[in-house]
């Protein structure tokens, strides 16, 4: 997979390309990564990129050229359309599903915002998506895109050893992970539930079902209305949802 990014500060993603597992990802060839300053394509000799709003008002919005520009530039494989995304928070809100989703494509180009916004064109003839990282506002699309980018490298084929997966992580299955414990099995006074040291699988991963439905039903209900569940699993479920309406009219 091929992921440029297009930014005012290209250094704000030295660290996070060359860490931890992008890094290892880049290294082994599974990934390329670059960060282009899209300054560079400024069409006047003070290499501006931001002007004033038609029609005044506060702030400063980022002019059409240089990110046309810059995207037009990135010596695209002709056999291959990139998706374009704009890191906005008035975008579609990111999930492990749209990661997934991504995960797919052969070539993704983030535009990182700055100042009040985009011109409006960028939005409209330029992008394939929008996605914002949530309902708040930073200062730039940097962050957005690295949360991004961590995302979608992830999932690819080769990235992750054997130390993590990532079929069994929240979102992933539909729900909410298990939790985990690591040694020594007592500390501070605090064990470990007696069957993950049992060495009996099936009943370690029967536990750690449950465990992962009733997490999800304390934490993010909604999720479980789109999970496949066997009969079972929604009786006890229903039982376990009685137990905590039964233990609040109690407090
Ligand atoms: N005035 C804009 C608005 O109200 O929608 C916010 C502009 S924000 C200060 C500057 C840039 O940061 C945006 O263009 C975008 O690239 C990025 N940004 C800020 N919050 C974001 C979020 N939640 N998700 C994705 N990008 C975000």
């Amino acid at each position: 997979m091929r992921i440029d990014v297009l930014t005012l500060f290209p250094e704000m993603f030295e660290g996070v390309f060359g860490a931890s597992i992008l890094g290892k990802a880049k290294e082994k060839g599974l990934v390329s990564l670059q960060a282009v300053n899209f300054r560079n394509y400024s069409n006047n000799k003070h290499n501006t990129v931001d002007d004033y709003p038609y029609g005044g008002g506060g702030g400063m919005v980022l002019k059409p050229e240089p990110v046309f520009a810059a995207v037009e530039d990135l010596q695209l494989d002709p056999g291959i359309r990139p998706r374009v995304i704009l890191m906005c928070p008035q975008g579609e809100t990111f999930t492990q599903h749209k990661a997934e989703e991504l995960s797919g494509e052969k070539h993704i180009v983030l535009i990182c915002g700055h100042y009040e916004g985009y011109d409006e064109r960028i939005r409209e003839h330029l992008v394939t998506d929008e996605i914002s990282i949530g309902d708040y506002v930073l200062t730039g699309g940097e962050i957005p895109a690295m949360t991004v980018i961590d995302s979608v490298v992830r999932l690819l084929p080769g990235v992750l050893g054997n130390e993590s997966s990532a079929v069994t992580d929240s979102y992933s299955t539909g729900l909410l992970e298990h939790p985990h414990y690591t040694r020594p099995p007592e500390f501070r006074g605090w064990g470990v539930p007696d069957v993950l040291i049992s060495g009996h699988h099936a009943r370690i991963e029967d536990w750690r079902r449950e465990q992962s439905l009733l997490r999800t039903l304390k934490r993010r209900p909604e999720l479980l209305e789109r999970v496949e569940l066997s009969k079972k699993e929604c009786v006890w479920l229903e039982q376990q949802k009685q137990s905590m309406v039964d233990k609040q009219a109690n407090e």
